[in-house]
């Protein structure tokens, strides 16, 4: 048999995935001189997230406007190809033939491309219903608030009638907002903290403008139906107490996991907390070469962040491609719980800070005043009192200078809060 080899192509620079931080890092490769930046995404549009996401709070970081997530998709596309970048739609990176060549397969058939630099900015998602492990029958009618948008925005498929959204945070009232677009009444949203994970503001919005009931320290225990999704059953936290609550729609929401599975078929060193990748401030990889950068490294924070975070990481690429060398040495930064994660995680001398000069921490409870305190090897580093609460289901922030002091020649650096 006669083997031909896929066709090669060989950019400069590779980013792989086509959402805010994707298509920033491009547009600011492009224009620091970075040669032929090339974006794929596996989508038939460029955008990411946003596209299907159609409600404004879109872009006051980096564009300092408010404006809808189809419309800062459209922005995100054209800035980066008017800066030079190419982007190609509908190709799926599938895997790697060696450290720096990847496979790929799109309309034109399968290819490969190997880049002297590559960006992995494959996002985040929410866990659907069987990752969730809730038990009870496999109706039709349940969605993550992904599958929801990408139904009722770019499909305009009809969703049900009633619906339940489990989760509160802010994604949560952006599900029940779409819900109502399409004619569906959001009959209740559970969440299992004392208070919906969301800004104060949201869920009193949510609430009134909405109209939308909210059970705390709930969760759902079953889903109930044959063929057509009929009730979910809930179940109080603290007293066990359960009722069942009737509904055609139920919505996922929250509950985040990187899009990992390129990073992890690398062999890349994945962090156990976030389960992205293992990065530095300068997010580099554990592989040389290969960055990462958005939602993927932080699951999740808002998409000006995620836009934010590729112009940072576009400097650090034109770095390597100048023949900066991979720094070897680093300190491991550490989430003492209730903090889940931190990101990025590892410090090394002569980095840059991190991108806006913070470090992004995820919380498990609530804690309305953080007395935040920095630690290594049994020292304080320092303590302060944030003027933010934190809070689970949004990104906590804390300045990178709260780790001025810390020792290179240390041991881990714990971040804890109480
Ligand atoms: C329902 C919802 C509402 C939201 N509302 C807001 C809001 O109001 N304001 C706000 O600022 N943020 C909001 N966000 C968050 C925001 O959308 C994200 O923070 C942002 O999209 C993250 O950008 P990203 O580039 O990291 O990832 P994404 O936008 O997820 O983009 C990743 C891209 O990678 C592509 N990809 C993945 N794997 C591959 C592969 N193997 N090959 C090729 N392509 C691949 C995907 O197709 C995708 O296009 C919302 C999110 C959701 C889910």
């Amino acid at each position: 048999m006669n083997h031909q080899p896929t066709p090669l192509i060989t950019p400069d620079v590779l980013v792989i995935g086509a959402g805010p931080a994707g298509l920033t890092a491009a547009a600011e490769l492009a224009r620091l001189g970075a040669g032929h930046v090339l974006v794929v995404d596996r989508e038939a549009e460029a955008g990411g997230i946003p596209r299907h996401s159609d409600h404004t709070g879109y872009g006051m970081r980096d564009l300092r406007r408010f404006i809808s997530g189809p419309a800062y998709a459209r922005y995100r596309v054209k800035d980066a190809t008017e800066a030079g970048a190419e982007i190609r739609t509908r190709t799926m990176v599938t895997g790697w033939e060696d450290d720096t060549t990847v496979e790929v397969t799109s309309p034109d058939g399968r290819y490969r491309i190997r880049p002297r630099a590559l960006v992995l900015a494959t996002g985040a998602r929410e866990r659907p219903r069987a990752a969730r492990r809730i038990p009870g029958d496999r109706p039709h009618g349940v969605y993550t608030t992904g599958q929801l948008q990408n139904l009722v925005h770019l499909h305009h498929q009809p969703v049900g009638k009633r619906a339940v959204i489990v989760g509160g945070e802010l994604v949560s009232w952006s599900a029940a907002v779409t819900l109502r677009e399409a004619g569906c009444t959001p009959a209740l949203m559970v969440s299992q903290y004392p208070k919906a994970e969301s800004y104060g503001a949201f869920n009193a919005a949510g609430r009134t403008v909405l109209r939308v009931p909210v059970a705390t320290r709930t969760r759902v225990t079953r889903v109930i139906g044959k063929g057509r999704c009929q009730a979910v059953e809930i179940a109080h936290l603290d007293t066990g107490k359960r009722r069942t609550i009737e509904c055609d729609t139920v919505v996922f929401t929250g509950d985040w996991i990187p899009d990992h599975e390129l990073a992890r078929s690398a062999g890349i060193e994945l962090d156990r907390a976030t389960l992205g990748p293992l990065t530095d401030t300068a997010l580099r990889t554990s592989r040389p070469g290969v960055f990462a950068a958005g939602n993927l490294v932080h699951p999740v924070d808002v998409a000006d962040a995620a836009a934010l975070d590729g112009k940072h990481v576009a400097e650090q690429v034109v770095h390597h491609l100048h023949g900066r060398p991979q720094p070897t040495q680093g300190l491991r930064l550490l989430a003492d719980a209730p903090f889940r994660w931190i990101a990025p995680q590892i410090l090394r001398p002569g980095d840059p800070a991190p991108a806006r000069g913070k470090l992004l921490l995820w919380t498990d409870e609530f804690v309305r005043v953080p007395k935040v305190t920095v630690h290594q090897d049994g020292r304080v580093i320092t303590r302060r009192t944030s003027p933010w609460p934190a809070a689970p289901g949004r990104v906590f922030r804390v300045p990178f200078t709260w780790l001025d002091g810390v020792s290179r020649e240390g041991g881990p650096v714990h971040v804890s809060v109480g």
